[in-house]
């Protein structure tokens, strides 16, 4: 696949798709099911949980502990 990022990838899951953008994205979209690391802060990263609701509480629109 003909994708190479130059930005650092945040992600701190090993993983060899770090920095291949595409690549980390089609992954989610066809096996994960959730949202690639880049997306969260570093403290949502760490939590692992690439639900679309933890990036909502992540990143303010969910207030913390709701779902
Ligand atoms: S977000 Fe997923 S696919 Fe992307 S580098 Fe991390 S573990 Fe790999």
């Amino acid at each position: 696949m003909a994708c190479n990022n130059t930005r650092p990838c945040p992600c701190t899951v090993d993983c060899p798709r770090h920095g291949i953008c595409c690549a980390c994205v089609a992954h989610h979209r066809d096996h994960e099911g959730g949202i690639p690391g880049c997306f969260f802060s570093k403290e949502g990263e760490a939590t692992w949980d690439r639900s679309l609701e933890n990036l909502a509480r992540d990143r303010g629109i969910l207030p913390s502990g709701e779902n």
